[in-house]
């Protein structure tokens, strides 16, 4: 029986109790609005809602049609489909005075458009209601559907991020239903589709990949035309999802940082504490410059 590894120093962090978000929590709750930053227990929240302004909504309920063995959202029955969100997320935006703001969804296989149309929606409130916000989106592979995934990049998002989350060989062990190569040509889709939207993807680690596995994750992103890669350590939401395998420390960290940077990737973030939307604001500013 394998044993858990034992959580690295620079893995424990303190959570600051006496900021007060708990207005924030508060509006959240009143909106019927979710949060990954919540659900996740993000440790990035303070800096996120705090200084740095950036928050992440997951739109489309908060029960997922897939279980990826990684993932601690809840599985089942999905809500009903809510054509106020789109809305209330705008609104929300505002009330936070967000600078950026990434817009997530769980899968919806259950609906003909993959939940596209909220979504797209959702990306069109946002953008009236606040014209200086920049807006990212995190879909799933909404099905694999070209169509989706149209309906959802005419929304003009400043940002398309949709996550590999694994390598080649772990991808059916890892995420439910979803495909490498599925993932890879939605990438590619949505740079054919908009060249000037900068598009990213989200790798994490510690689940028993190599190294020359990593770099073909790297190569094969650059290769579908991927500009912002984010690498982060896997870490084990609940007894029942997939053990960690590795801790990689914060100087194997920056090596990958180098190796991606060196691909010729716009920008990477990687660490340990590294999240998909981590220090996203940045990233849009720095794709924007070029
Ligand atoms: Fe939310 Fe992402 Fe920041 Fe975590 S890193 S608090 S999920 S915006
Ligand atoms: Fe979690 Fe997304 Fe997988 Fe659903 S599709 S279980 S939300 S990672």
């Amino acid at each position: 029986k394998q044993e858990h590894l034992r959580k690295p120093d620079w893995l424990k962090i303190k959570l600051n109790t006496n900021e007060n978000y708990t207005d924030l929590k508060k509006m959240m709750r009143e909106n019927n609005l979710n949060t990954v930053c919540e659900e996740a227990k993000c440790p990035n929240i303070h800096e996120c809602w705090g200084s740095r302004r950036t928050a992440t909504f997951m739109i489309l309920g908060a029960v997922c049609t897939r279980a990826c063995r990684f993932c601690a959202v809840q599985t089942g029955l999905p809500n009903e489909l809510d054509l106020q969100e789109p809305e209330r997320v705008a609104d929300s935006v505002k009330l936070m005075n967000l600078k950026h703001t990434v817009i997530t969804a769980v899968a919806r296989d259950d609906l003909r458009d993959g939940g596209s149309g909220v979504f797209a929606e959702t990306v069109r409130a946002i953008k009236r209601k606040n014209p200086f916000t920049t807006v990212e989106v995190l879909p799933s592979d909404m099905g694999g559907s070209e169509e989706n995934l149209r309906t959802l990049m005419d929304a003009q998002p400043d940002i398309l991020n949709h996550n590999i989350e694994t390598v080649r060989r772990l991808t059916a062990r890892v995420r439910a239903r979803a495909k490498y190569d599925r993932s890879l040509e939605l990438l590619r889709r949505s740079k054919e589709m908009y060249p000037d939207i900068p598009t990213k993807s989200s790798l994490m680690i510690g689940l028993g990949e190599t190294k020359e596995e990593i770099m073909e994750v790297m190569d094969d992103l650059r290769a579908n035309g991927v500009d912002i890669m984010t690498i982060g350590q896997y870490l084990q939401p609940s007894k029942k999802h997939l053990k960690v395998l590795k801790y990689y420390s914060p100087k194997e960290f920056k090596e990958l940082w180098e190796i991606a940077m060196a691909k010729g990737f716009s920008h990477c973030q990687a660490g340990p504490l590294v999240r998909s939307s981590y220090h996203a604001d940045e990233q849009v500013n720095a794709a924007a410059k070029e």
